[in-house]
């Protein structure tokens, strides 16, 4: 079996700020999981980390994170409220969508999340304003704006837009991260037998990946499951991940698949010079 990396891979630039605005921190809440990566929250577990679902957990006065999918000013007006000392690690795309939001609203424009309801990101979104409904539910109103989760299939994502220019006056700012996007056009333009995505299935951008493929997808977020997986029928498989997994387990993966079955790794890249 070839396996041909594809790139690009490894943390984002909002995985890779939150982290580094949690690097010195030990022992402190974490309101919901900082990203969706059961490696990285089994390391800051080994720090202390505390994940939790909601402030009310958080005792008056303590230390909070506020994780990558960013929070409702609701939360923010709470965790004032119980003196928190909130350490806010929003992505950046997440803080933009939010803020495209409030300008809407404040236009009067009802708001139309594209996103899956329930998602972290998504309830953080819907929070920043009163008229906010998460796509299929829909307004009675002529003119709309629209915004989506960052981390969707972004064709999928073009057809609801689409779809809701033909029933309304629509102001969108509705598209995925770049992270996102670049990710999913390298897979959508992959031309071996099977994609294998490393990365968490809570990860909402690592399942995009395996959808978006067009050939068979496996996703694994650790070395047993690739292990389990029966790679007999693929002559070439590509290896990429989600947003939040971390480079070393990309390597250890790649070790395993190189080692472990008969194969060669291509695309310019070993084992031992990807970091
Ligand atoms: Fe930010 Fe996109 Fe990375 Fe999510 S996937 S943390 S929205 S850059």
């Amino acid at each position: 079996m070839k396996v041909e990396v594809i790139n690009p891979h490894g943390f984002c630039a909002g995985v890779k700020s939150a982290l580094a605005k949690v690097e010195d921190l030990r022992d402190v809440y974490c309101l919901h999981q900082l990203v969706h990566s059961e490696i990285v929250i089994g390391r800051l577990k080994e720090r202390g980390f505390r994940f939790v679902e909601t402030l009310e957990d958080v005792p008056e006065g303590s230390r909070v994170v506020f994780s990558a999918h960013g929070v409702s000013p609701a939360v923010r007006e709470a965790a004032k409220r119980r003196s928190l000392d909130v350490i806010d690690a929003t992505c950046p795309f997440v803080a933009k969508v939010h803020r495209a939001v409030a300008d809407f609203a404040a236009k009067g424009l009802a708001v139309v999340v594209v996103g899956r309801r329930g998602h972290a990101e998504v309830e953080g979104i819907v929070g920043e304003a009163e008229n906010v409904y998460v796509y299929p539910d829909l307004p009675e109103a002529r003119r709309i704006g629209v915004v989506s989760q960052t981390t969707l299939n972004s064709d999928e994502v073009a057809d609801i837009v689409a779809e809701l220019s033909g029933k309304y006056e629509v102001e969108t700012m509705a598209e995925v991260c770049y992270a996102t996007k670049e990710r999913q056009d390298a897979v959508r333009s992959f031309r071996g037998d099977a994609l294998l995505v490393l990365g968490s299935p809570g990860s909402s951008n690592t399942r995009r990946l395996c959808e978006v493929a067009p050939c068979r997808a496996f996703m694994a977020a650790t070395l047993d499951e690739i292990r389990a997986i029966d790679f007999s029928s693929v002559g070439v498989l590509g290896v990429t991940s989600g947003a939040s997994t971390p480079e070393s387990f990309f390597n250890d993966a790649l070790s395993l698949l190189k080692y472990g079955i008969i194969g060669e790794i291509s695309n310019k890249q070993t084992v031992s010079n990807i970091e």
